[in-house]
Order: C-alpha cells, then sequence, then structure tokens
C-alpha cells in the first residue's frame, strides 16, 4: 500500500470565522438598509422643511391681513373717538346752551358725519334719558338707563372710552351693533351722563369681505373678553354676541394677544392656522384662521407624490436586495454542500482521502515547525473479503459504516482526524501525540471494533489490525516515510496474526 500526498489549497472558511459568503450577505443587507434609512430620512427633512416654510408664508400672508384689517379698524375707531370728544366738547360750552337747537345739534354733531357705518350717536342724561340724537334735531324719546354699558360707566369713574359687547339695534333687530361711550363728569367728578356713539357690524363683514383668505378660512373681530364681534364667513349660525372665552384656542388668543399658531376650531372641528393681533391698545383683537387643508393643499400634493415615489424607490431596493441576498444564500449552500461532497466519504461520513491528505500534509508542516510529535494510525479490517464475498457487498458496506462510526467516535481532539482512506482501510491522524499515547487509542479502537456486535448474526466479530508510525524529530525526512513506516507496522500485524497494534520502530 503506497500513499500519494498532493499540495491541496488552503480551506476556503477560516475555522472560528464568520464564512465570507455570510458575512456579505449581512454586509449587503446592512448597507442595503442603511441605504433605504438614508433616502427616508433625507426626504422626511425636506418634506418638514417644505411644510414648515408652507406655514411661515401662510402665517406671513396672514398676518399681513391682520395688520391690514387693525389699521382700517383703528382709523374706524379713531373716527368715532373723535365724533364722541367733539360731542363731548361741545355738550359742556354754556354758550351752546341758548342758541337754538338746530345751530345746538349742528355744533353737537358736528364731527360726527365721516364715520361710516354709523349707527346712532346720543348723549345720555345721568338717567339714561336721550338729551341729543345724532338722527334728528329733536332728541327721540328713548332710555337706555338699561344698557350695559351706561350701567358700566356708573360703576367705573374710569375716563376712558368703552367698547361695548355687540346687541341689537332697537329700530333694526337684525342690525347687529357695537357702541364706543365716554363717561360724563361735572366739575365735581359727579357722574351726568355718557356720550354714546354705535358703529354697525356690517362695517367688518364689509371689510372683512373684501380679503381673499383662501377657502375654509374666517377673519374674525374679538372684544378682549371673548366675545365675537364680527365673522366674515360665518362658520355656523348665531356666532355674533357669543362668548368664546372658555374655548381653548380664544383662552390662548385673549391670553397672548399677538401671533399664531395652529390649532382645530370647536366650532367645526376643523384644522386651521391662527393668526392674531391686538387693535391698537383697543380690547379688540382680529383673529384670521386659514384653513390648513387649504394652507398644505400644495405641500399635500408634492408630500403624497414624493413619498409614493420615495416609498416605491425603496421597496424595490429592498426587494432587490432580498432577490441577491437569497441568490447569495443559494450559492452559500451549494458551495457548503460541494465542499462536503469534496472533504466527506459518503458511505461512511468520515473525511474522505481528500481531506486526509489535506490535514496530513497541514500537520506535517506545523509538526516541523513546532517539534511537536505527530502520530498516524492504519487501521484495516481483516479477512474483510471473506465477509464481504460470502454476504454480500451490502453487508459489508453496514459493517463498514459501523467500523467507521466506532473509529469517528474514538477520535474526539478537534486537531484529530479520522478519514477513510479506501475500501475497508481507514486512517486517524493524531498531532501533538506520542507512540504512547497513539497506541493506547488503537488498542482501544481494537477492543472496542471486537466487542462491535456481528452485523449477521451468528458471524464472528470483526477485527482490525493497526499500524502505527509517530514522527518526533526523526526519524523520517518526509511525510511519506512517516505514512510507508506506518503501513509497514500495519503490514506486521497482519503478518503475525491480525487483530493486533504494532508500533513502527
Ligand atoms: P486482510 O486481513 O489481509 O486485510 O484481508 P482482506 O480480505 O481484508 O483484504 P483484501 O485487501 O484482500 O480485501 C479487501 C476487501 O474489502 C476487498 C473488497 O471485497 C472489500 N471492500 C473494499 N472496499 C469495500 C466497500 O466499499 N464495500 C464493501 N462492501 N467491501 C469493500
Ligand atoms: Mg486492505
Ligand atoms: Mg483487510
Amino acid at each position: 500500500m503506497t500513499m500519494q500526498i498532493g499540495i491541496m489549497s488552503a480551506s476556503s472558511a477560516t475555522p472560528g470565522n464568520i464564512p465570507f459568503s455570510i458575512r456579505s450577505e449581512r454586509v449587503l443587507v446592512l448597507a442595503s438598509s442603511l441605504v433605504v434609512i438614508a433616502i427616508l430620512s433625507i426626504v422626511t427633512y425636506l418634506l418638514i422643511r417644505e411644510h414648515a416654510s408652507a406655514q411661515q408664508a401662510a402665517t406671513r400672508a396672514a398676518s399681513n391681513i391682520v395688520q391690514l384689517i387693525d389699521a382700517d379698524v383703528l382709523r374706524n375707531v379713531e373716527l368715532y373717538d373723535v365724533s364722541l370728544q367733539g360731542l363731548i366738547a361741545a355738550a359742556k360750552r354754556q354758550d351752546l346752551k341758548d342758541v337754538s337747537p338746530t345751530i345746538r345739534h349742528l355744533a353737537l354733531f358736528d364731527r360726527a358725519t365721516a364715520a361710516p357705518y354709523k349707527g346712532d350717536i346720543f348723549l345720555l342724561d345721568k338717567r339714561g334719558d336721550v338729551i341729543a340724537d345724532s338722527a334728528s334735531v329733536e332728541p327721540r324719546k328713548g332710555n337706555y338707563a338699561e344698557r350695559e354699558y351706561f350701567q358700566s360707566h356708573v360703576q367705573d369713574p374710569s375716563p376712558r372710552m368703552m367698547i361695548s359687547r355687540p346687541f341689537r339695534a332697537r329700530s333694526e333687530p337684525h342690525d347687529w351693533r357695537i357702541s364706543f361711550s365716554y363717561r360724563l363728569d361735572d366739575d365735581r367728578g359727579e357722574f351726568v351722563g355718557v356720550a354714546e356713539a354705535a358703529m354697525r357690524l356690517s362695517y367688518f363683514s364689509q371689510l372683512f369681505k373684501s380679503l381673499n383668505i383662501g377657502r375654509g378660512g374666517t377673519v374674525n373681530l374679538v372684544s378682549a373678553d371673548g366675545t365675537l364681534l364680527a365673522q366674515e364667513p360665518p362658520l355656523a349660525e348665531d356666532m355674533i354676541g357669543k362668548n368664546f372665552s372658555n374655548r381653548p384656542n380664544f383662552v390662548r388668543i385673549l391670553r397672548e394677544g399677538n401671533g399664531s399658531f395652529s390649532g382645530i376650531s370647536s366650532v367645526d372641528q376643523t384644522q386651521r392656522l391662527y393668526t392674531f393681533s391686538q387693535v391698537g391698545d383697543l380690547p379688540l383683537i382680529v383673529v384670521v384662521a386659514l384653513s390648513s387643508r387649504e394652507v398644505f393643499a400644495s405641500w399635500q400634493r408634492t408630500a403624497l407624490l414624493v413619498s409614493g415615489a420615495t416609498g416605491a424607490l425603496c421597496i424595490s431596493l429592498l426587494w432587490l436586495t432580498w432577490l441577491l441576498r437569497r441568490e447569495l444564500r443559494r450559492r452559500h449552500i451549494a458551495e457548503r454542500e460541494l465542499a462536503q461532497l469534496a472533504s466527506v466519504d459518503s458511505l461512511t461520513g468520515l473525511a474522505n482521502r481528500r481531506t486526509l491528505d489535506e490535514t496530513l500534509h497541514r500537520e506535517w508542516q506545523r509538526a516541523q515547525r513546532s517539534g511537536q510529535p505527530l502520530s498516524v494510525l492504519m487501521i484495516d479490517a481483516d479477512h474483510f473479503k471473506v465477509f464481504n464475498d460470502r454476504h454480500g457487498h451490502q453487508q459489508g458496506d453496514e459493517a463498514l459504516r459501523n467500523l467507521a462510526q466506532l473509529i469517528g467516535q474514538h477520535v474526539r481532539r478537534p486537531a484529530d482526524l479520522a478519514a477513510r482512506y479506501g475500501g475497508e482501510e481507514f486512517s486517524v491522524v493524531l498531532p501533538e501525540t506520542t507512540t504512547a499515547g497513539a497506541f493506547t487509542m488503537a488498542q482501544n479502537i481494537r477492543d472496542a471494533v471486537e466487542q462491535l456486535p456481528p452485523v449477521v448474526e451468528g458471524e464472528a466479530p470483526m477485527t482490525v489490525s493497526i499500524g502505527i508510525a509517530t514522527w518526533v524529530n526523526g526519524p523520517y525526512g518526509e511525510l511519506q516515510q512517516l505514512l510507508l513506516a506506518a503501513d509497514k507496522a500495519l503490514y506486521q500485524a497482519k503478518a503475525s496474526g491480525r487483530n493486533r497494534v504494532v508500533c513502527a520502530m
């Protein structure tokens, strides 16, 4: 029996390391996941930024509208203020007491003509009776003592102008008005009456109507106590005069006075962008509420398109990755199967001749470097031809499998290798093992083979002969010499009666 050692290439999978194919699969999945995450992050960032700038642009536009309304309302309130101041100044003049009623009327309401949407302007005495009426020289009969503003002036000595809550005019009940009023005192500071000018709220509606705020938006005028004075277009019936001071959005508006925020309307549950500002230092707040849907409509279309395209892109990328990974895995499995086929003996499951050659070569080199002993066992079944001829190849194969399994069970150290050399012959490579250690193992194998239950009942137990050779600093200069020595030892074991172990000298 001779043995040829071929120089084999090194194994592709380094022991203890993750095989390259699994690593490349992981890198592939990780890389494409990172790419997907990066794409999603960038798109999300851009969409958020676009959203913010849409909101900013809308807020700016709303803010301009609010300023415009502020200026107009302020100018009008000033006109009313001027009218009232004129009325008060004229009422205090003694010289006007003696002139004709027509002249007196002209003097009292001299400055009142300019105010648009003007309602009645009255001078009331301390009981609330009308003593001067802008509408007629002869003041109409009427008492306004029950009006809230009148009562406020009676109680509050403040000389400031008061803006009333909206009320319905007595003469035209469908017409909402608010009034601007001053308290009149005599020289000693005693209450003597009220100067009051009413303004039709239709003024605001008219003003608000002229502004384009888009669909779903409203322009509102709110008094500082939360009463809605005007709204265009109206969100619901009978909104004017209602108090909204306890609604969350209004609580915020009243608290902040100026600013903007996004919130849901408590009236129609619609998301709106509220921009608001106090009119001068008057107790009036202008609120422009733009529909968020309208504001973000264009952004929403872009966002839908961009996220749809991005989603499709990412899904395609992940799908391609999955396909590629599946192919890699298939290749990996095929490679593993090929490697298995190339290294394992199909009948016994032990390492095959090729692996044996590789291992022998590697361990021989290592032993040369380290100076550690290297033992080789050559195991050959005794009289196997006879067994085979008598019981057939199938029983022979079964016996060989049993023998291989048993040899494999005795080879436990990771560096050791049991292999089928060919036919009914096996080899065991034992690195860093002395002759004594190899002999013990060989005896154990030989013993155990004898104990194996026979494959065919009644047949004599199977036996093996084993030859051992050990390299330990010579005397074999070549691997072939070591193997030849093991072969010779096996021959000796056969020659001297079989079922025994012989060590090469
Ligand atoms: P010895 O004690 O001198 O070793 O005698 P032997 O009969 O075992 O030796 P020999 O080399 O003459 O015969 C080996 C036999 O092993 C030949 C063949 O029938 C049998 N054999 C070899 N390979 C296989 C195999 O894969 N399956 C089976 N069933 N038998 C095999
Ligand atoms: Mg043989
Ligand atoms: Mg034999």
